[in-house]
């Protein structure tokens, strides 16, 4: 009843996510600057912010990735300096650290959270895709498909 099945492996649109493209489609230019996204895909019509809420997810992830970084920089920096590190050295690059990451990363949040997400709830009738769309690239996957649509 209006479903359709995403046929796209979770790898397939992970991998294409990482490069910032869609991950039902594969195709890129979804960000008209670093940190504008377009509200759907350009290609295949896939409306990216799903449920209210949903960017909730990718800002979690990009939080994660950042603190990783900033933890990472302050334990390998106190362990190459070992027993004299440069505490105000070490702060001020995490600060930058907490800065920049999360800027660079928050396009790769964007798409990876719509991977997840779409991993974890397939891809739906109202998530605005093109019909056919998501069954493009997998000429095999007719008969995961329901009839009619
Ligand atoms: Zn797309």
């Amino acid at each position: 009843m209006g479903h359709t099945v995403v046929v796209v492996p979770t790898s397939t649109m992970l991998r294409r996510a990482a490069r910032r493209r869609c991950p039902v489609c594969g195709h890129g230019g979804l960000f008209r600057h670093w940190v504008r996204m377009a509200p759907t895909c350009p290609h295949c019509g896939l409306r990216f912010r799903r449920i209210d809420g949903h960017w909730l997810g990718s800002w979690f992830l990009n939080v994660c990735v950042a603190q990783t970084v900033v933890v990472a920089i302050l334990v390998v920096g106190v362990a190459l300096t070992y027993p004299d590190p440069p505490i105000a050295a070490l702060a001020a690059v995490d600060a930058g650290a907490a800065v920049l990451v999360p800027l660079g990363f928050f396009p790769f949040s964007r798409t990876l959270w719509v991977a997840i997400d779409l991993a974890m709830r397939p891809l739906d009738f109202h998530d605005g895709v093109a019909p056919g769309f998501e069954l493009e690239h997998w000429p095999d996957a007719g008969l995961g498909a329901p009839a009619g649509r």
